[in-house]
């Protein structure tokens, strides 16, 4: 039986990187964050990782749950929040995460590509952001936080699916800020720039050193950078900023 006093945090893609220094950071002993992971090639792998999340919000003196739930699945988002909201009656957070990309030049991008990316970097944020709106309304209050990126803002070569993805999540970020005001939910928008996780790790030296010269502080972001900010967003501290884009990239975008 859920303590209705206690806070329900949302966080897509929880299982590493930023996610988890997302659960990570907002974990506190008056709230229960779940999260989310889908990984189809790995299975088992992916399922150690997420308990280690759950381990290290533990540590954190917190509680949480990682389930495997694939936010392209409109089913598997709807049983998902279900499950949720009928546990603990209400979502006060909501971060979207989970992202994706799928690289490639505009000329030679393969629409296959572009879908899965849009769907979802994009629209499976739209579904959530729909689903925790309705209990947020209902609840007079609420927090969404989405993760864009500095790309979004500024455009990045070989990536046109996803920069395409993160600009219309900040323009989704606006939209329901407006939308959402008036019933005390806050929307905004984090924008990392180049982050230290499985995301980047593939990334060639060449394309590194070319991203690192773009970064006045002089070096690559850490998941925790970014946390930082996602916990500030959605603490009492945050209360009166909406519709913001906060970039989290060491000064690559001003
Ligand atoms: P990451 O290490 O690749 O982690 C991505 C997370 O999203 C994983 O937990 C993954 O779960 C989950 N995920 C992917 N597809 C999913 C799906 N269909 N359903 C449910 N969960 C799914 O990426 P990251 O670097 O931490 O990035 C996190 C967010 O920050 C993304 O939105 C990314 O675009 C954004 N960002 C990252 C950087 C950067 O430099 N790293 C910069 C700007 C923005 P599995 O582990 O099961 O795959």
């Amino acid at each position: 039986m859920a303590d209705k006093d206690k806070r329900t945090i949302v966080v897509t893609g929880g299982s590493r990187g930023i996610g988890r220094a997302i659960c990570i950071a907002l974990a506190e002993p008056d709230a229960y964050i779940y999260f989310n992971y889908f990984s189809p090639t790995d299975p088992v792998a992916e399922e150690a990782a997420a308990a280690e999340t759950e381990k290290l919000v533990t540590e954190a003196g917190g509680s949480a749950t990682g389930i495997c739930v694939n936010v392209a699945s409109q089913d598997e988002v709807k049983n998902y929040f279900e499950k949720i909201i009928n546990d603990t009656k209400r979502i006060d957070v909501l971060v979207n995460n989970a992202g994706i990309t799928k690289d490639g030049l505009l000329v030679r991008m393969k629409e296959e590509d572009w879908d899965a990316v849009l769907e979802i970097n994009l629209k499976a944020a739209f579904r959530c952001m729909q689903i925790a709106a309705k209990t947020m309304m209902k609840q007079r209050s609420g927090r969404i936080v989405n993760i864009a990126s500095v790309v979004g803002a500024i455009g990045n070569p070989g990536q046109a699916n996803y920069v395409a993805s993160k600009a219309g999540l900040i323009g989704l970020t606006k939209t329901a800020a407006k939308e959402l005001a008036s019933r005390n939910i806050t929307v905004n928008a984090v924008a990392p720039g180049f982050i230290e996780t499985d995301m980047t790790a593939s990334l060639t030296d060449k394309v590194k050193e070319s991203m690192l010269s773009q970064i006045p502080l002089g070096r690559a972001g850490k998941p925790e950078d970014v946390a930082a900010a996602v916990a500030f967003l959605t603490s009492e501290a945050a209360a009166y900023l909406t519709g913001q884009v906060i970039h989290v990239s060491g000064g690559m975008y001003m």
